[in-house]
């Protein structure tokens, strides 16, 4: 008798071949979500520790995307998660053990009232990302918290404040260091024509943006505040063509021409940095003065024109700094500035966004060299690039069991016990 021939592996039902690719699935899954966990604990060192204010992203979501090659709205999840990482120490533990997955934490950090970290880690083990969302909606809804800094990016329902016996439109500003604050009050009818018209501009800057869906390099998702801006810029249009000179309005600065100090038109003192920016894109007229007497007005060349701006808006596209990306109202900074001599011609100007212009101006960011051999770095001088970190792993997957996911049992909100925050100790 010979030997019996190597068994040959029988057949395998397609039973058989699922259940080894979902093994495979679960392995897999289980060390996504602690690899998910560690990235959450460097983002969230990055952020406690101010690190990313030197790196010349726009904020900690916008490093998040930039670094790790993923969309803007996973880069929000993941920030979210570390922005309240010490509050969900049992979220953020399954997450590292490979039993909860980014976007169940995810939605809890989003959305979840303070203290409830034992109660939703519980949740999330047999609760999926929608059942989730349905759990938070039912919690009650928060009252006026203290801590008035943390809610500015949280999307917290806020009960309207009790209207005014006789509402009177108004428009209030205040400025601090950096921002003009306004509050623009109206009675509910014009509220409502002002609502509508910055939600057909909102519709409008979402279709554009969806269309941009099959490109990488897709901006962030458009905010009200573009939307805002994009109103005010389609009203501004409108009047332009109205006026016949066609000339923009224009922001006055005065320079004192031996000190260089500059103030805006019967406005505040401007700093350096400030002087630079705001002469730098085409919507500003530099009054020269000396000993208390006006000796000339800015050269007019710097002005880019619109087949300048198209050129431009043609070459760059996006905010030219590696990780941005921004494509709404983008300024053209001069490379080298006008002050010292540089032209306003198509190699001297590059497509920035307010904020990174703002930033290459107040020294956070540097961007030097012409259009074509543009060089920016961050503040302690590392040349960015748009790259992201990625690269072939050289350690071995982080050791968790396998991860299959919550139950996902059919959930019956009749009884499920939303979170109750305890009642505040009052002292
Ligand atoms: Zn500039
Ligand atoms: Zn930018």
């Amino acid at each position: 008798m010979s030997a019996p021939a190597p068994a040959e592996p029988a057949p395998t039902s397609f039973d058989d071949r699922l259940g080894a690719l979902f093994d495979e699935l679960a392995e897999l899954t289980g060390q996504r979500n602690a690899i998910d966990g560690r990235i959450v604990e460097i983002v969230a060192e990055i952020e406690r520790d101010g690190l990313w204010g030197a790196t010349g992203a726009r904020s900690i979501p916008a490093l998040v995307a930039w670094k790790t090659g993923v969309s803007p709205s996973r880069a929000e999840t993941i920030a979210a998660v570390a922005h309240r990482l010490e509050e969900f120490p049992q979220c953020v533990g399954g997450l590292r053990q490979g039993t909860l997955s980014l976007d169940q934490v995810g939605v809890i950090a989003q959305r979840a009232a303070h203290g409830s970290d034992a109660h939703f880690a519980e949740l999330a083990h047999c609760a999926t990302v929608s059942q989730l969302r349905t759990a938070l909606k039912l919690q009650p809804k928060p009252e006026a918290r203290p801590d008035a800094d943390a809610d500015v990016d949280v999307d917290v329902d806020v009960d309207p404040p009790a209207p005014d016996p006789d509402p009177q439109p108004s428009i209030t500003t205040t400025t601090d260091e950096h921002y003009t604050y306004w509050q623009i009050t109206l009675p509910h009818v014009e509220a409502a024509t002002f609502e509508a018209a910055l939600q057909s501009h909102r519709d409008a800057l979402i279709a554009e943006w969806r269309q941009r869906l099959e490109t990488d390099q897709r901006p962030p998702m458009p905010t009200t505040a573009d939307a805002f801006l994009r109103l005010v810029g389609a009203g501004w249009d409108a009047e332009v063509a109205a006026r016949p000179h066609g000339q923009r309005t224009t922001v006055v600065v005065h320079v004192d021409a031996r000190d260089a100090v500059a103030s805006l038109h019967l406005g505040p003192m401007l700093t350096d940095s400030d002087r630079r920016y705001l002469s730098c894109d085409a919507t500003c007229e530099a009054w020269f003065h000396r000993d208390g007497r006006t000796i000339g007005v800015g050269r007019t060349t710097r002005t880019v024109n619109r087949r300048l701006r198209r050129a431009l808006e043609h070459r760059d596209r996006t905010c030219v700094v590696p990780g941005c990306g921004a494509t709404l109202g983008l300024h053209a900074h001069h490379l080298v500035h006008w002050e010292d001599g540089g032209p306003t011609e198509l190699w001297n100007l590059a497509l920035v966004c307010p904020y990174h212009h703002r930033a290459h101006h107040r020294g956070i960011i540097t961007i030097t060299g012409t259009a074509d051999t543009l060089c920016v770095t961050d503040g302690a001088g590392r040349v960015l690039s748009s790259a992201s970190l990625a690269r072939p792993p050289t350690t071995l997957p982080p050791a968790v069991e396998p991860c299959r996911g919550p139950t996902g049992e059919r959930a019956d909100w009749w009884w499920y016990q939303p979170f109750e925050p305890p009642p505040a100790a009052r002292n």
